[in-house]
């Protein structure tokens, strides 16, 4: 990114030193004005579900409120529907009362715990419009790193399901 000298802001409509352009409308905005989106904002999304527009560093105000805020939302409710689904583990011994499941299970890998890549797996179901999740399975394996310490990473994979709340709710599994 080069930095344009001494352009007036779109915000503040000040002549300022530090002044870029906004990656989202190619306005000049200022470094007192400008906002900076953090990705970690949308840390469960996917990279690939993930709207490009979260991966900005550089916006202006307007574009935040406008175009940012309504992804933010977006998001805040897919989140708490995921936290809402249901999901039955693959040694699950009953039957879940599936009403609907997706063609092909979801893999999430390289998760920092057990927590990160179900919440993962849950939000994709959400947006791929299910309620649940079955055949769940969660695992980590230590994994050596160039300077000889080693991580555990998480790896995690789930067949995304339509589930009968109504029967869940009444423990009819
Ligand atoms: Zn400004
Ligand atoms: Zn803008």
């Amino acid at each position: 990114m080069t930095k344009h000298a001494n352009m007036v802001c779109i915000h503040c409509h000040l002549a300022k030193p530090r002044t870029d352009k906004c990656e989202l409308c190619e306005e000049s905005v200022c470094a007192s004005c400008v906002i900076r989106p953090t990705p970690e904002r949308v840390q469960y999304w996917s990279s690939t579900d993930r709207p490009k527009e979260t991966e900005c560093k550089w916006v202006c105000p307007r574009c935040f409120d406008e175009t940012l805020e309504p992804i933010y939302e977006r998001y805040d409710q897919a989140l708490e529907a995921a936290h809402n689904t249901h999901y039955f583990p693959k040694a699950y011994r009953g039957a879940p009362p599936v009403l609907r499941k997706a063609r092909q299970p979801v893999t999430v890998d390289n998760g920092v715990d057990r927590e990160d890549v179900l919440t993962k797996l849950q939000l994709v179901a959400v947006q791929q419009g299910f309620n649940g999740l079955i055949h769940l399975e969660i695992e980590s394996k230590k994994q050596r790193m160039v300077d000889g310490y080693s991580k555990m990473v998480w790896r995690g994979t789930a067949l995304p399901a339509d589930l009968d709340t109504e029967k869940l709710e009444r423990g009819w599994y």
